[in-house]
């Protein structure tokens, strides 16, 4: 008979196989979910939590969707996969619809954040290359994030995502966050595109200023620069708006975005205007999977709900409830240096390092994470309710009490 002490939880027992076959590029992992239903998931041994972090901000529209599920078992009793040596129906479908609610004029797919960046940044040089001019120059701000693979990991200016990788690709230059002055002095005439995050997310919720956006693409095109706006994560209503630079009313030449863009099938999308399009031809660049059938039909219907009025209204007014409670915390409690939010992307940056804090919301059942060593962030699903939010405010107290700044 076995004894207490023996039997090991169904947590532990995954953790051990875990880390017996699994690269360790994650580290310690906090749980293990086998289930969700809109803000709630459950762990294996069937413990209840609320979802404030959307799995790095890609559930938008809650966890097993219906409109989303129904559009995955339908299209997977049909078509999964064929490559793109073949029109497909759901993928013009949803570039239909990214047009019709975008600056865009044509769309290229793939299946991440980074594989996004990385065709951006090979449109933009080929772009230039095209036009007779080469200027193979990449601007990024510091404390950026663009993703993992060898340009997107150079753009990204965090020497830590850099380290024991060299040599890196070259061209690409690195200025602070809104900072114009800065911007404009790294610009020379080798400088193709800049490329910035409207919000910064895994550098710490840094919101860009207000005008910032719009100065920045007034440098562009001042300079004849390309604008290259990452909205991996502050894209799909994160923000309020569909995509964030709505907010400042201005247009890149090209976006990237993925995360929420499938609410959880995996696909990335790069949208341009038609001139900055003519820098690809046939052949310039490919994607065996990029919106494929799947993901193509997942991303399209969660597209159609993201699109449907009253959600990013919805968004707007929970996300600002959100961040007004958390700046009436922060103004209580010496710990908390700053609330930085737009819509339901919101940072609280503490005097000390986060970790811990996260530990205790999750003990006290709600998931988030950092941003950054001190950055609490919270990315809850677009479908969140205020009464969830104040569940939420009601633990924060007696957490944030647990844990030494
Ligand atoms: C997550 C993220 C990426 C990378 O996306 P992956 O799908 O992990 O490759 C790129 N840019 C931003 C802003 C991100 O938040």
């Amino acid at each position: 008979m076995a004894t207490m002490t023996e039997q090991k939880s169904l947590s532990a027992e995954l953790k051990d196989r875990n880390d017996a076959c699994i690269l360790n590029t994650y580290g310690a992992r906090k749980l293990a979910l086998a289930r969700g239903e809109g803000a709630k998931v459950w762990d294996i041994e069937g413990r209840e939590y609320l979802d404030f972090f959307s799995g790095i901000a890609v559930t938008g529209l809650g966890h097993a969707h219906p409109a989303v599920t129904e559009a995955i078992r339908e299209q997977a009793g049909k078509l999964l996969h064929v490559s793109n040596l073949y029109y497909i129906e759901p993928q013009v479908e949803l570039a239909e619809l990214l047009c019709e609610h975008t600056f865009a004029d044509r769309w290229f797919f793939c299946n991440s954040g980074a594989e996004a960046n990385e065709a951006a940044i090979k449109l933009a040089r080929r772009y230039w290359t095209q036009q007779g001019t080469p200027k193979p120059g990449i601007v990024t701000a510091e404390q950026g994030f663009h993703g993992r693979t060898l340009a997107a990991v150079t753009a990204t200016a965090q020497p830590k995502y850099h380290a024991g990788f060299a040599p890196m690709p070259g061209g690409f230059a690195y200025v602070p966050y809104n900072d114009l002055a800065a911007l404009e002095a790294a610009i020379t005439p080798e400088t193709g595109a800049i490329l910035i995050e409207p919000v910064q997310g895994e550098g710490g919720v840094n919101v860009g200023a207000p005008g910032y956006l719009k100065s920045v693409r007034a440098l562009c095109d001042k300079h004849n620069v390309l604008l290259i706006l990452d909205e991996v994560q502050s894209g799909n209503g994160r923000t309020g708006r569909l995509y964030a630079h709505e907010h400042e009313g201005v247009a890149p030449d090209i976006m990237t975005t993925a995360k929420g863009l499938g609410n959880g099938v995996p696909i990335g999308a790069l949208g341009c205007t038609e001139e900055v399009s003519s820098g690809f031809e046939p052949g310039s660049h490919g994607c065996t999977f990029g919106g494929n059938p799947l993901s193509a039909a997942a991303a399209l219907a969660t597209m159609r709900e993201l699109t449907k009025p009253g959600l990013l209204g919805h968004v707007r007014e929970t996300g600002s409830y959100f961040a007004e409670q958390l700046r009436a915390f922060a103004s209580a409690h010496d710990c908390v240096r700053e609330v930085r939010a737009l819509g339901l992307m919101l940072g609280v940056e503490f005097t000390g390092k986060v970790a811990p804090l996260v530990q205790e919301l999750q003990d006290a059942g709600f998931l988030c994470g950092g941003a950054g060593p001190n950055t609490l962030r919270l990315l809850p699903p677009l479908i969140i309710e205020k009464k969830h939010i104040d569940k939420f405010m009601a633990v924060l107290p007696a957490c944030v009490g647990n844990v030494t700044w």
